[in-house]
């Protein structure tokens, strides 16, 4: 057993932490009250601030190099550098908070408790990408609009996606405005204009791009989990009435860039690798993916088994003190290509990826009731509201209503990790 898999840390409240171990140590962008943006690294309940360890000399080589790029309020810099430096900063950050540092007075000084601290989108997103990646999510929804014939021929053939909108993504606990738009009623010929009747969630996997690629030039699909420098939780927000109006036939485009909320700690490659295992097999009789998205070591360690949970509350159990309500429970293995194919895939044709590029990898949901990571799929296109303890009952997102996505990565004889929370409450259209 690797020794970091059990270690412990001198920050107390650190030690079987739900999502912060010492294990963990993912990257973010903070502020205290009324101060500027600073990178940070989360520990327990704690922020341990960077640039003040910097300052008091306790980096050096390259992962002083790389704490350097984190600073200006952006991960970009960092996440150019790639593994090295991130491995270099991860070996020293583990010495550093682990039992028996030598440091721990002068660590103490640059440690905030969370709870008093900003949390911020912590990289300037170039481009947002969002796949379809969850086959479940795929699957169902293909049966409400095509019941003989839910996948679409070039399902598994194409890790399928859309180009989204990076200017409107925003992190946790930003408050998720109800967007307006055109619909067309149910019997009507003619559309609308109002607040959207049908608000959904996308459970989704966030995957933050490091270093990119030079335009024309594509990553091979060998090369591809090299240019992944993390991981965040996505809740890519839908208007479904919107959406069914507008998609055909170029696909989502107001319907999804009202928001999109992320988790906004960095959750390294590193901190996953004792949760990567073999991509699932296909089911027999579909294809193997074409060459330049089939490797060996990606199909045998290419996937991650990572439990993702969504829960709701309305204002209504906020009042009578009930608990949150959990919509699904899925997992990352219901992914049907793994992060390095949607690499490779996005840059066959010579696009040009760059380190912040940001990429959702559609909802995903499991195969059964209580697995499903949208609205739209646990209540049929709303032919099925949900119940509530409150007596309340939802089809779609109301006014007041807010929702958490949860992460936590698990394994026998291992700490293990989360991904802290991705939160929004909706709030009346303007
Ligand atoms: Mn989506």
């Amino acid at each position: 057993m690797n020794q970091t898999a059990i270690a412990r840390s001198w920050v107390e409240h650190a030690n079987g932490h739900s999502d912060f171990p010492l294990q963990n140590l993912p990257l973010g962008i903070f502020s205290r009250a009324g101060g500027e943006r600073r990178s940070g690294v989360a520990i327990g309940d704690a922020i341990l601030d960077l640039e003040a360890v910097l300052a008091a000399g306790l980096f050096e080589g390259e992962a002083r190099t790389a704490v350097e790029a984190t600073r200006g309020g952006a991960l970009n810099a960092f996440f150019a550098l790639g593994r090295s430096a991130r491995v270099a900063l991860r070996e020293r950050l583990l010495a550093l908070l682990g039992e028996g540092s030598e440091h721990q007075a002068t660590l103490k000084a640059a440690l905030y408790p969370a709870s008093e601290c900003e949390l911020h989108v912590p990289a300037r997103i170039g481009d947002y990408t969002d796949f379809y990646v969850g086959i479940q999510h795929a699957m169902n929804v293909g049966k409400l609009f095509r019941p003989d014939n839910p996948l679409l021929p070039n399902y598994k053939y194409v890790p399928i996606g859309y180009h989204g909108r990076a200017s409107t993504i925003r992190p946790s606990g930003t408050e998720v405005r109800r967007p307006k738009g055109q619909t067309l009623p149910a019997g009507q010929s003619e559309p609308s204009f109002g607040p959207c009747a049908r608000l959904d969630y996308e459970l989704e996997l966030g995957i933050w791009i490091g270093q990119g690629n030079d335009m024309g030039q594509a990553i091979p699909i060998g090369d591809a989990a090299e240019h992944i420098a993390g991981f965040c939780l996505l809740n890519d927000w839908s208007a479904r009435d919107i959406q069914a109006w507008e998609y055909q036939p170029l696909g989502p485009f107001l319907s999804k860039s009202f928001i999109s909320t992320i988790s906004p700690w960095v959750v390294t490659a590193e901190a996953l690798e004792p949760f990567r295992c073999a991509q699932p097999a296909r089911p027999n009789g579909d294809p193997q993916p074409l060459s330049y998205l089939l490797d060996t070591r990606d199909q045998a360690a290419g996937a991650f088994d990572i439990e993702l949970e969504v829960l709701l509350i309305t204002e209504r159990m906020r009042e009578q003190n009930l608990p949150a309500h959990r919509l699904g429970l899925s997992n990352t293995l219901s992914m049907y290509w793994t992060v390095a194919q949607l690499v490779a895939h996005h840059s066959v044709n010579g696009c040009q990826l760059q380190p912040g590029d940001l990429f959702g990898s559609g909802t995903l949901s499991g195969a059964e009731p209580g697995q499903y990571g949208s609205l739209l799929e646990i209540t049929e296109g709303g032919k099925h509201p949900v119940e509530l303890a409150s007596g309340e009952v939802r089809k779609f997102l109301e006014d007041g209503d807010e929702i958490i996505l949860r992460a936590r990565a698990r394994r026998d004889g291992v700490a293990s990790i989360g991904f802290g929370e991705c939160r929004g409450k909706v709030v009346a259209a303007n």
